[in-house]
């Protein structure tokens, strides 16, 4: 799971880089709001930690920005901040924040809102296996089952399924799709990952069941959540 950090003063993002990575987070970082935007529009996070305080756009307005656009409606967003009053909280979660950590905060406090919120977020994923609409994938036997029919992948149509499925719902781009399947340094082609697309919507399609890929014109692809 990667982490964007939001945040304008280097000794918190240490702080919270050390930690997130203790727990085997991947971890990035923006100063402010338009380097955070930039990131996120790059490398889609599955979280943000988003500071209030920042130079330039606040964190309020950077929640609000996230919130209104289709892209992004959903991403997991904690907000933190040194206002420790209700009607900041209240604020913050108006905006749309999933939750709020008021500074100063404890690592563990910190790291179980985290996890509350991740859980919230995928609800499908839960130990061994992860289901959506008719489709259960199984991490430990490899298997890929759809309304009770296995299906037979290739290793590549597995991994591209399992990245899809643990962001089901959200607009992916090839670039996403060959970072966090094929890694950052291994060259392929853009066509490479429509070529395993292809594959993986030809077995998941194999007994007539509705296209759960969708692709999205000029930017990527999609896996409905049913
Ligand atoms: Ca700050």
């Amino acid at each position: 799971m990667r982490i964007l950090i939001v945040e304008d003063e280097p000794a918190m993002v240490e702080l919270l880089r050390y930690n997130l990575e203790s727990e085997g987070f991947d971890v990035s970082s923006a100063q402010d709001g338009e380097e955070a935007m930039l990131s996120i529009e790059e490398q889609t996070p599955d979280m943000v930690l988003l500071d209030w305080m920042l130079p330039k756009i606040s964190g309020i307005e950077i929640c609000r920005r996230l919130r209104l656009s289709s892209d992004y409606r959903n991403l997991p967003v904690i907000m933190i901040t040194a206002r420790g009053e209700e009607s900041d909280r209240i604020r913050g979660l108006d905006v749309g924040a999933d939750d709020y950590v008021a500074k100063p905060f404890s690592p563990a406090e910190l790291l179980a809102r985290i996890r509350a919120v991740l859980r919230r977020h995928n609800p499908d994923i839960s130990g061994d296996t992860i289901t959506i609409a008719d489709v259960t994938l199984d991490l430990v036997a490899y298997k890929v089952n759809r309304s009770g029919l296995d299906l037979h992948l290739g290793p590549t149509e597995f991994k591209l399924l399992r990245f899809f499925m643990e962001r089901a719902g959200r607009v992916l781009t090839r670039e996403q799709l060959l970072d966090g399947v094929w890694g950052h340094n291994v060259y392929v082609e853009d066509r490479t990952v429509d070529v395993h697309i292809r594959r993986l919507r030809k077995a998941l399609n194999s007994n007539d069941g509705t296209d759960l890929i969708r692709t999205v014109r000029a930017v990527g692809y999609c896996f409905e959540k049913g």
